[in-house]
């Protein structure tokens, strides 16, 4: 069910309404410290311009109350940044498709750029269904365009209400660039995986990936687990785990997915544990299971770390979601580092590789890696409501190919 792309409307003359996933950090003083997402939507945004379309771009930043504008959460920053990326001007609106919006979307060159102000500062935007707020959106221009792929699990109005608006009105409703992108590699992955596939899942907690482990494994090869979550399904077989963080309410599923998994599930077999959360803390390598009282578990061992790069490196598709162990406190990111190696490795020989979003991205950016593996997703939760095998509501809403 091929959705139609920019690529497929004609924007000469028009006003584009895109909503963009602009949620960039920011340090305290509000100066963006990764604008990874404003250049993925980069090739959307131009490819309207350069075919003579004016650009009105819309996203939310941050959680504000939603309750009016909050300078903290203004998309002002991302409008400059914006700017300098493009090399021309991009004017700012002071409200979500009210008068100022209007007005300067009316008084647009072609070639311009509107971005709005941030969807959140709208109580109509997290209810969805504000009809006044959907209407002033809608009327801003004369098609839709979805390209905020971070935000594409979510059906908040800019999301869903106001392309069924416009599509109502007869305007069309198409997919971005990077949407397109994504959505191609997520779900080509796990609808037609080149074998073996081999799932990679880690980070904090099984409760945030049971629906992931179960999906994963009914379609995948291997699923590697790695992370804290490791210490439960270490915990279900009998373990000690130390003072490791650990959910023991998840103790029996954890149970249930190692007898689901079978030899699918590889769990780890040694543990980097340290008896502080500090890189100065007393640290050693233990036999999975075998924390001792007053150590945490930080990083798989090293013979976990050969034992998975192994797997890995004789990969056809990989998907990778959560760090091995506390990648942003060295030594403990040497079982991330040894897997992102495999990956990359993996990668040369021509194997898919797919990173998630959210901390995996980090990691694998931080590391060093991201331009030696297939795709690095811009979404977290969002990539990993796809690995769970859901569709989008907000993407079904699109206009058919
Ligand atoms: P998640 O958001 O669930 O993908 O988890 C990512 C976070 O999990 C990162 O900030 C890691 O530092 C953290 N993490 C990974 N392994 C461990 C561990 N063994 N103990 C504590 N935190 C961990």
């Amino acid at each position: 069910m091929a959705k139609q792309s920019v690529a497929d409307i004609d924007p000469q003359g028009k006003t584009v309404l895109v909503r963009v996933d602009f949620n960039v950090p920011q340090d305290d003083s509000g100066v963006i410290t990764d604008d990874r997402r404003i250049r993925m939507a980069l090739p959307t945004i131009r490819s309207i311009l350069d075919r003579g379309g004016k650009a009105v771009l819309m996203s939310h930043l941050g959680r504000p109350a939603g309750k009016g504008h909050e300078p903290a959460f203004s998309l002002a920053p991302v409008a400059n940044r914006l700017g300098e990326l493009l090399g021309t001007p991009v004017v700012l609106a002071a409200d979500t498709g009210g008068a100022d919006s209007q007005a300067k979307a009316a008084a647009l060159p072609a070639g311009g750029v509107l971005v709005l102000e941030n969807v959140r500062f709208n109580k109509g935007e997290k209810k969805g269904d504000d009809a006044a707020y959907v209407a002033g959106l809608a009327a801003l221009a004369d098609a839709y365009v979805n390209d905020a792929f971070g935000t594409c699990h979510r059906t908040e109005a800019s999301m869903h209400a106001v392309p069924v608006a416009m599509k109502a009105a007869g305007k069309p409703a198409v997919s971005g660039f990077l949407v397109e992108k994504e959505i191609r590699y997520l779900s080509d992955a796990i609808a037609k995986p080149k074998r073996p596939f081999v799932a990679i899942l880690g980070g904090k907690k099984v409760s945030d990936k049971i629906a992931v482990i179960t999906n994963l494994l009914s379609i995948c090869d291997h699923v590697l687990i790695g992370g804290a979550m490791a210490y439960t399904f270490s915990l279900a077989q009998g373990g000690k785990t130390g003072k490791s963080l650990v959910e023991p309410d998840k103790v029996e599923l954890a149970r249930e997915l190692v007898a689901k998994g079978g030899s699918k599930l590889v769990l780890p077999v040694d543990t980097h544990c340290a008896d502080a959360f500090s890189a100065a803390a007393n640290k050693q390598v233990v036999k999975a299971g075998a924390i001792p009282e007053g150590f945490e578990g930080l990083d798989i061992g090293p013979e976990t770390a050969r034992r998975y790069a192994d797997i890995i490196r004789g990969a056809g598709t990989v998907v990778w979601n959560g760090p091995m162990g506390v990648f942003e406190l060295p030594p403990f990111d040497a079982g991330t580092k040894a897997v992102a190696d495999a990956v990359a490795e993996a990668t040369a020989k021509g194997a898919i590789t797919i990173i998630g979003g959210g901390d995996s991205a980090a990691a694998v950016e931080q590391l060093g890696y991201a331009d030696k593996v297939s795709h690095v997703s811009t979404g977290g939760g969002a990539s990993l409501e796809l690995l769970e095998g859901k569709a989008f509501e907000t993407v079904a809403a699109l206009d058919e190919k």
